[in-house]
């Protein structure tokens, strides 16, 4: 499996006219979760950002990941839904 490097969640969508979504960014960063790691996104929706984060632990932490019990995984989940911010 190839690495991505520059997670491309931050396509600039300027769809002006619709306010569903307003200005916001949802954000996440890999230190919100206690990790020594420099990695951040950002996007639209908080469902782009868990998928890009979702996909950098796939492969810049497949090692702590790997090591997780179901119950671990679940609960890290809930930890990265967590850290998904507003900003
Ligand atoms: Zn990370």
């Amino acid at each position: 499996m190839k690495a991505h490097t520059g997670v491309d969640a931050s396509v600039g969508r300027t769809d002006v006219g619709d306010a569903s979504q307003g200005d916001k960014m949802e954000t996440f960063a890999c230190t919100r979760l206690g990790l020594d790691c420099d990695f951040t996104v950002s996007g639209a929706t908080r469902e782009e950002v868990m998928t890009a984060a979702m996909e950098h632990g796939m492969s810049a932490h497949a090692d702590l990941m790997a090591g997780m019990t179901p119950e671990q995984a679940a609960e890290f989940a809930t930890k990265l839904g967590e850290a998904i911010q507003a900003a």
